[in-house]
């Protein structure tokens, strides 16, 4: 009789102990990483010297880093040098193909835009060390044949943008920040596209408004994710490509990503979101390693 009793109790025990173990309300991928609300990219055509000598310094003081797109046969001649294309890289920023003669993509045959595409990739990499992982089309022209050719081997390209500049886009503080608020509002990606600086194309009568949106944006990293351009598009593709698999035993959740993607390009991390009574939990992890398994338990702890 005592014997059963202990077993009933021990049933007891077990059936609570199985009621208790936390169920998620969801597990999800982030939109953006840290579960951000939206993403900034600031990326810089043409590859004028202002950029290294105004642009990059500036958005250094913010922490930050930029994307700056070259045109590989202006190397060395009125725009950035072979050495200031390797310091930029080197010290974080992206170095992207803007092709070699800023030429309209759309307009020229097959054969042409492999070249276009082609040389300032040997060229970049020569001076980088890197291929670059993305491209921006001179005037922002492509249409889908252009856009796979340039896809091949490569994480993303810039297919949209906001221009910010004064000569031409005319913009003030005020408008930037409206841009900001209405990225957030709406959870974007924001990339924005800059020309010349002080002199050049959509250059600025008064270029500190732009240091000022670098800091403004640096302040809102709590909301936004703010990275290179091939960051935030490699996260995109991986999020966008990646299906989540789950299953649970007890306290414990396995969760088996499964991404299309080639993971020899791709490799961002992605953010993991579990919601535990209404509270959201975030974990990094790299969608091409296998099934990941999380103790519930513990997380509702943290
Ligand atoms: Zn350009």
């Amino acid at each position: 009789m005592k014997r059963f009793s202990i077993i009933a109790a021990a049933a007891l025990v077990c059936t609570a102990a199985i009621a208790k173990a936390p169920k998620p309300d969801s597990v999800r991928i982030a939109k953006y990483r840290d579960a951000k609300a939206a993403a900034v990219s600031f990326t810089f055509d043409d590859g004028s010297l202002d950029h290294y000598t105004l642009v990059a310094p500036e958005l250094e003081k913010n922490g930050l880093r930029g994307t700056f797109w070259i045109i590989g046969n202006s190397v060395g001649t009125w725009a950035v040098s072979a050495d200031q294309v390797r310091d930029l890289s080197d010290r974080g920023h992206e170095i992207g193909n803007h092709t070699w003669s800023h030429a309209d993509l759309v307009k020229i045959d097959a054969e042409a835009v492999r070249t276009e595409i082609a040389r300032t990739d040997s060229l970049l990499e020569s001076i980088t060390g890197k291929r670059p992982e993305a491209v921006a089309f001179p005037f922002n022209r492509y249409d889908k044949s252009v856009l796979a050719e340039a896809m091949k081997g490569r994480v993303a390209c810039r297919t949209w943008q906001t221009g910010q500049g004064q000569a031409r886009n005319k913009s003030t503080a005020e408008g930037m920040t409206r841009w900001l608020d209405k990225v957030v509002a709406e959870g974007r990606w924001g990339i924005t596209m800059t020309h010349g600086i002080t002199s050049g194309y959509d250059a600025w009568e008064d270029e500190t408004i732009l240091w000022h949106f670098f800091a403004e944006v640096a302040s809102r990293q709590d909301e936004i994710w703010v990275d290179t351009f091939s960051r935030i598009g490699a996260y995109a593709a991986e999020r966008d490509a990646c299906v989540l698999v789950t299953s649970q035993k007890g306290r414990m959740l396995t969760v088996t990503p499964q991404c299309s993607l080639d993971e020899t390009l791709y490799h961002e991390p992605l953010t993991l979101v579990v919601t535990l009574d209404g509270v959201d939990h975030c974990l990094s992890f790299n969608p091409f390693s296998g099934p990941i398994t999380i103790n519930l338990r513990k997380l509702a702890r943290e």
